[in-house]
């Protein structure tokens, strides 16, 4: 008895020892992508270590993935004239996604509308609007159906480019929080510019509160969602565009249909589900929908929720509605199946 009771004390000291550190904060700032990221994982000091592993998984994906990075998988399929390349099983589910949603969407997501983009000038900041005869010609090239991907073998016809930037930063979430859960972690919160994915709840046990940013300006949110184990990934018209001259505002998020910034009444698009890959890929997809294709299509499936802002209401739809708090800036109403 007196040799177990040190051993006990011992144990209750080590347990409390550890409670009081089990739960602190440990954050991680990256700047990849062209986007500030702040990775953020609960626990004691043992969290640190998968944090560095998920900003090195953050920085091997851009090499692979970047359209510019003339050692990506992505620059070899674009600058093979047409040639098949080999790429990784990260770049293929990319792909196949791509491939799905831009099918599901009635073509209203097309990775290779990159041409257009670059056009435009989004992918370099020198900012221009271009003539209707260059749209034309460069849209001859945009179609996501003539991509092939058979196994990790991806053949990008010749005059074509593509660029995940629609969808790779929901993939690079995935990857990192699935890094973080093998590590052991059970509450987390990566926040990648726009794109959040959590992990479990907060410590307290309570959802993570992701807010919706108000694409008018201002600092006052249009609300939030609360969240457990979710990604949450909004695409708006306020992220990446600038003014021309005359005054018309143009971003960066393009109709397929014309080429020209989707300019349907939405001014952003928030898509909660528990893939980031996805959700990022329908959040640009719903984008160029609009509002009322957007609905249809939320209704054809069953593994997302949204929250679509227009200009004077906000959609949000039924999944989400017991976690979502209203702001004061835009009445709401609720979308049902
Ligand atoms: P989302 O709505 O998710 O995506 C919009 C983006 O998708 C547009 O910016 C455009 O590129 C593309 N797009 C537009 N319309 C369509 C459409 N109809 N269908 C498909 N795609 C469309 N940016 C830089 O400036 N410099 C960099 O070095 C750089 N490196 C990057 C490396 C990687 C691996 C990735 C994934 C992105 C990189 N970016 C870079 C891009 C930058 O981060 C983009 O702004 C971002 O990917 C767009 O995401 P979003 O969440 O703002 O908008
Ligand atoms: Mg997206």
């Amino acid at each position: 008895m007196k040799r177990i009771f040190p051993l006990a004390a011992a144990c209750l000291m080590l347990t409390g020892c550890g409670a009081q550190h089990a739960n602190e904060k440990h954050s991680r700032d990256v700047f990849a992508m062209d986007t500030y990221m702040l990775l953020t994982a609960y626990g004691n000091d043992s969290v640190n270590e998968p944090l560095i592993r998920a900003e090195e998984k953050i920085t091997a994906l851009e090499h692979m993935l970047s359209v510019t990075d003339a050692g990506s998988e992505i620059y070899a399929a674009n600058h093979a004239g047409g040639a098949p390349v080999t790429v990784s099983g990260d770049t293929a589910a990319i792909l196949r996604t791509a491939a799905d949603v831009s099918a599901e969407s009635g073509g209203a997501l097309q990775i290779s509308v990159y041409p257009v983009v670059q056009a435009w000038g989004f992918t370099t900041g020198s900012y221009r609007v271009p003539g209707e005869a260059e749209i034309a010609e460069l849209l001859q090239n945009v179609d996501d159906t003539r991509i092939l991907i058979e196994g990790n073998t991806l053949t990008v016809p010749e005059g074509m480019q593509i660029d995940l930037g629609a969808l790779a930063k929901g993939y690079t979430g995935d990857a990192v929080t699935a890094l973080l859960r093998e590590a052991g972690i059970t509450s987390a919160i990566v926040n990648l510019g726009g794109n959040v994915q959590t992990i479990g709840t907060k410590p307290d046990g309570s959802k993570w509160a992701v807010g919706i940013e108000n694409p008018f300006g201002g600092d006052q949110l249009l609300g939030t969602v609360h969240v457990g184990n979710k990604a949450v990934i909004t695409s708006g018209d306020y992220e990446r565009c600038f003014t021309a001259e005359d005054g018309t505002r143009y971003w960066h998020i393009i109709d397929p249909a014309d080429g020209a910034p989707a300019d349907n009444g939405l001014r952003s698009v928030t898509v909660i589900g528990e893939s980031g890959l996805r959700c990022d890929a329908l959040s640009t997809a719903l984008f160029v929908e609009g509002t009322e294709k957007a609905i249809a299509h939320w209704r054809a499936c069953d593994d997302f929720e949204m929250i679509l802002v227009t200009d004077d209401r906000l959609f949000v739809t039924e999944g989400i509605v017991n976690d979502f708090d209203a702001g004061s800036v835009l009445p709401w109403e609720e979308i049902t199946r």
